[in-house]
């Protein structure tokens, strides 16, 4: 009935998250407010944890991409499964690490990190730096040699692969801001630089093609294609690189019509092209690695608003004003993106109603979304708007001061915050 499969309606006809009465939640936490499950990030981690293991015999690792949605209990979870984690600045890394995060198993990204993000990554152990340019590596050859650390690197690939998703979440193509082209010779450059290098020993090879994907075809392609360039590293400088990291971009159900592959399908149809590379090129199978961010994080959030103005203008478009908007939910003004809503105390009615949801911000473009069906929505109202635990806290904003809302854990019929809602305090907080 919704795209997410921990939502469901309670006698009262009010919609629930992880088995609680989403309005009791607002009533107690208050609105705008995230509310994750806890039970669902798990059972997400534990299939891709699994489906890996299978696939690549032991040698599959998750490395969950916390740029979907970071906060030291987030890290905790990712820890207590045992799964790795992926930081792309040093607020990311220091989060993993305030959270008691095993540092050995970060992955530090990023296309234009500095000096002192370097530095904090070596001094806390981070497990592997994906390098982007060469002017990084040659910065971190520096440091690593001034600290008399030997730095495990991956290099960050562009296999050249158009992975059919929106231009801005698209990043395998040779116009991209990230990493070393493959077709112009600059990625084989780079990997003979590296292993001539003394304080930078190369683990891995690294590819990301994009965001949001559900064909499976462009994740078979990448692997081929980097397999293959394993192999011409191999052939040409007598080294075989021991990993090979996919990236994440797994797409989810964010409305009913969307229909993506289930993670295990994903698994068994990339890891046949490894093994087949393998045999090809008569190569030990590599660790692989992989990065979910959203896959983990999206379909296990919602966000609950309360509905203040309501106004229809006839003929043109009903619009239902709720107390959050681009500054908690960023996505609709940078990529369009489309999400469900429901009316949380209404959620047994039909949604007959075609309306905008728009936010409070001083942007016309502050919407939820267009068009899209809910019950009957009047001002005191609860709408949850559904899978939005991805790249919605982690992108929010105190755009127009407003408050970051508070972040709720629910898991089992218990709810717990994780983060603080911000206060009028924390908004001048570093105003001089
Ligand atoms: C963003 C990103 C991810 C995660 O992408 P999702 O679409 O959230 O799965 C993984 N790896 C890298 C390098 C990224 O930039």
């Amino acid at each position: 009935m919704f795209v997410s499969e921990d939502l469901s309606v309670n006698e009262q006809g009010n919609l629930t998250i992880g088995g609680i009465d989403t309005t009791e939640l607002a009533a107690q936490y208050g609105t705008p407010l995230y509310v994750m499950d806890e039970e669902l990030i798990r059972k997400n981690l534990r299939r891709f944890h699994e489906s890996m293991q299978k696939c690549y015999d032991g040698k599959g690792i998750v490395c969950y991409a916390s740029k979907a949605f970071s906060c030291m209990e987030m890290c905790r979870i990712v820890a207590s499964e045992g799964d790795g984690l992926d930081a792309v600045s040093i607020g990311e890394m220091y989060t993993a690490l305030k959270a008691g995060f095993p540092m050995e198993k970060v992955g530090f990204h990023g296309n234009n990190k500095t000096d002192e993000e370097l530095a904090f990554a070596l001094d806390n152990g981070v497990g592997h730096i994906i390098v982007d340019n060469i002017p990084e590596l040659r910065r971190l050859e520096k440091i690593a040699a001034e600290k008399g650390i030997t730095a495990h690197i991956m290099f960050r690939i562009k296999p050249g692969i158009d992975a059919h998703t929106h231009q801005f979440v698209m990043t395998g193509q040779i116009d991209s801001k990230y990493g070393f082209a493959l077709e112009t010779g600059e990625a084989f450059e780079a990997v003979k630089e590296a292993l001539s290098c003394n304080s930078v020993k190369l683990v891995g090879l690294h590819c990301h093609i994009g965001s949001q994907i559900f064909d499976i075809d462009p994740f078979e392609e990448a692997a081929r294609v980097m397999m293959r360039f394993m192999g011409k590293i191999r052939d040409e400088l007598g080294y075989t690189v021991p990993g090979l990291n996919l990236g994440g971009g797994f797409g989810i159900k964010y409305l009913e019509s969307h229909d993506p592959a289930p993670f295990e399908t994903y698994a068994e149809r990339v890891s046949a092209v490894v093994k087949k590379e393998c045999e090809a090129l008569g190569m030990d199978m590599p660790y692989v690695y992989i990065e979910p961010g959203r896959s983990i994080v999206a379909p296990a959030g919602i966000t609950l608003y309360t509905v203040g103005a309501r106004k229809e203008i006839p003929g043109i478009r009903t619009y239902v004003s709720v107390d959050g908007g681009m500054g908690d939910n960023p996505r609709y003004i940078l990529y369009q993106s489309e999400y469900e809503a429901v009316v949380a105390n209404k959620a047994s009615e039909e949604r007959n109603e075609k309306v905008t949801i728009a936010g409070r911000c001083c942007e016309s473009g502050d919407l939820i979304g267009e068009n899209m069906p809910l019950q009957h929505a009047d001002s005191g109202d609860i709408i949850a708007v559904l899978a939005t635990g991805a790249y919605n806290y982690s992108m929010s904003s105190n755009y127009n001061r407003f408050q970051k809302p508070a972040v709720v854990f629910v898991n089992k019929g218990e709810s717990r915050i994780a983060v603080k809602r911000e206060t009028i305090e924390d908004v001048i907080r570093n105003d001089i």
